[in-house]
């Protein structure tokens, strides 16, 4: 489809290779994306805890928000109304939004669906598959390699009286997807060309194709019939997509219209080699930008998924891997080609009291992260991480930490989170420049020790 002269169209470039791992960087008319770059979760339009202007201090590039969450609350059109996204949370940088199918699944479907159960990694490295129903307990202690659990745990709300998930009545159609709010119980839907369309209007720069999503527990016939929707929902949802922009061109039209949106399409195919490279093939030649998405059995597994799709991609698309942000998969991953994350994980874990920290204080075995709110830091006067430069590290002892969780102080999930975040951003910058100066290697052997 010809969609004539666009100069707001975001655009990739890879800028150097050491072996697979890309430095690179995304064009968006909110500004540049250097990649590898940490994407931080703000769901509803809000990093949790922080002020959009401490969120620019840290300095993420970008931020990821919620299709689902926003359009229950406040509504498409009320942020529209006020000028979009990046006005009404006064963010004047890139932004991604999520398609929404993920959090129906999730809030909805996933708790429904007989036989679907989730992945849990255990403290040990291995993984295994838990009943739907987690306990809160339990959410607390997930962090997993699979998108699927990540949102799950990050969605899952309102909690009845004994913190048990409200069951609801979700229904998978051709169209799409039927399901309850979970705000105030009424009946919604959403389809692929209503999810573009909402996306249209929230205003992020890149957006993200409506796709179904399949259960780690799923046989080949199942995954395969999942793929088989998704490929359907995703080319409704380029050609809602393509609608959009071809009127954002038109002259009128184009108020109110953004020309300015990157589409990325999602893979799919759980654990099978066969199924993930077809679905590869499928977005690479479909789409501009490629999301790996779905369910995988286990890390080890997630690196096989990600070297399996990458090889069926052009080099010059850009490649997001969703729900991923553990320090050893983010190493893995950059290792096999991709070039952005989007993770709940710094934003939730802080808010548990669970802080980062680079070698040599954190490693893999201690997950790079520790407790700050126990009792052996009570007077711990050294910052939450020596070598780290973040504003928290320079101002703050680990004891005045320890306390404000220990008083449950708000300001506590702040300190978390901003130095988490952070983290994750100057982690991902030293991945960058280490690709530049063809030094990758290296890094994560200091990292991760081989
Ligand atoms: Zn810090």
């Amino acid at each position: 489809m010809d969609q004539g002269f666009n100069p707001m169209k975001p655009s990739f470039k890879v800028l150097v290779k050491d072996k697979n791992a890309r430095a690179g960087v995304i064009k968006t008319s909110h500004g540049d994306i250097e990649t590898p770059a940490f994407i931080p979760v703000g769901t509803k339009a809000t990093v949790k805890s922080l002020t959009s202007e401490q969120i620019r201090e840290i300095g993420p590039q970008v931020v990821l928000v919620n299709t689902y969450h926003l359009h229950l609350q406040p509504g498409e059109d009320v942020i529209k109304k006020l000028g979009g996204l990046h006005s009404f949370m006064n963010w004047d940088k890139p932004m991604m939004s999520d398609s929404g199918g993920f959090q129906v699944f999730s809030l909805g479907i996933g708790l429904e669906k007989p036989g679907v159960k989730f992945l849990k990694d255990l403290d040990d490295g291995r993984s295994k598959v838990e009943s739907r129903n987690l306990k809160i307990e339990d959410r607390k202690l997930i962090h997993r390699p699979s998108s699927i659990i990540n949102n799950l745990s990050s969605t899952i709300y309102p909690l009845s009286s004994n913190d048990e998930p409200r069951p609801r009545l979700n229904k998978i159609t051709e169209e799409g997807v039927e399901f309850q709010s979970h705000i105030d119980g009424s009946r919604r839907k959403l389809t692929p060309e209503s999810s573009i369309a909402i996306q249209e209007k929230l205003g992020a720069d890149l957006i993200i194709a409506f796709d179904d999503l399949e259960s780690p527990t799923y046989s080949y016939e199942q995954t395969k019939k999942s793929l088989d929707l998704t490929n359907r929902w995703e080319l409704r949802s380029l050609k809602a997509h393509l609608t959009f922009q071809g009127e954002a061109f038109q002259g009128e039209a184009l108020r109110g219209k953004r020309p300015n949106q990157l589409l990325y399409g999602v893979t799919h195919g759980g654990e099978f080699e066969e199924l993930r490279r077809k679905s590869a093939k499928f977005v690479n030649s479909n789409f501009d930008a490629v999301a790996l998405g779905g369910a995988h059995k286990n890390k080890k597994n997630l690196y096989e998924v990600v070297e399996w799709t990458v090889c069926e991609l052009d080099e010059d698309k850009p490649r997001h891997l969703l729900g991923v942000g553990e320090v050893d998969d983010i190493f893995e991953s950059v290792a096999r080609g991709i070039d952005t994350f989007d993770c709940v994980i710094p934003t939730r874990l802080g808010r548990m009291g669970h802080v980062f920290a680079g070698p040599p204080l954190g490693n893999i075995r201690n997950r790079f992260r520790y407790d700050i709110t126990k009792s052996k830091f009570v007077s711990d006067e050294k910052s939450i991480d020596p070598k780290c430069q973040c504003w928290v590290c320079q101002n703050f002892s680990r004891a005045y930490v320890n306390h404000l969780f220990r008083s449950r102080e708000l300001l506590a999930y702040t300190l978390a989170t901003y130095h988490n975040v952070y983290f994750m951003v100057n982690l991902t910058n030293q991945i960058r420049d280490s690709i530049l100066n063809s030094q990758f290697e290296k890094l994560k052997k200091v990292w991760i020790k081989s």
